[in-house]
């Protein structure tokens, strides 16, 4: 069932409050200490392509906001590319709550904020979800709700270099999407060819714009 903008609206404030007082999550009194807050998410909330990033850096915890530092700078090149802008997208990430010094997200750390995730899915019901990084695709591509893994098992458990770019086609609880496995931006910052490559993966996103 579709949401109206308001509904979504209303559901998205709900997690924000929720991950407000998330003390359950190791990483709260880290953000705490910090003053830092919990990133939800950014974008238009009636969107088409939803993108996944891994957890907020320092600059991202401080503002609010995913993807505010040199990598989404590079995410916003790669949008323009394909004539999209920030605002007609959704951007967030599976952890909501930054690691500290940068470190990867644990396992446990997944699976605490992966819930967010999923009713943040449920709730913008994108067409495509393109995960940015090996951690949101390898979470997104074994979600059993999204039952990738029990169509297209081959393609599963592959490396980030056999997956991406591709297009997997998925069901979620409203219907089809399409999982597009993307490069992290970061990986392209201080290297050509792989900015090339994260550039050419985005043209796999265009006919859903
Ligand atoms: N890297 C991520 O994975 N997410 C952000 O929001 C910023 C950097």
């Amino acid at each position: 069932m579709s949401l109206t903008k308001e509904e979504r609206f209303e559901k998205m404030k709900e997690i924000r409050d929720e991950l407000l007082v998330f003390k359950k999550s190791p990483l709260y009194e880290y953000r705490l200490k910090n003053k830092y807050f919990p990133v939800v998410g950014e974008g238009s909330h009636m969107a088409s392509i939803m993108f996944i990033g891994e957890a907020p850096g320092q600059n991202e915890a401080e503002t609010a906001r995913p993807f505010c530092g040199r990598s989404g700078k590079l995410l916003d090149e790669m949008l323009a590319s394909i004539n999209l802008d920030r605002k007609d997208v959704y951007v967030t990430n599976v952890v909501k709550d930054r690691p500290p010094e940068n470190r990867d997200p644990t396992g446990d750390e997944i699976e605490l904020y992966a819930p967010f995730l999923v009713r943040q899915i449920d709730i913008i019901q994108p067409k495509v979800i393109a995960t940015l990084g090996r951690f949101s695709m390898d979470y997104i591509m074994n979600l059993q709700t999204l039952g990738v893994k029990n169509t297209q098992t081959p393609s599963v458990g592959k490396s980030i270099s056999n997956m991406h770019g591709r297009e997997f086609v998925a069901k979620a609880s409203y219907g089809k999407v399409t999982i597009v496995p993307l490069y992290h931006p970061a990986v392209a910052l201080y290297n050509g060819s792989n900015k090339a490559t994260l550039l050419e993966d985005f043209q796999v996103l265009k006919k859903y714009t």
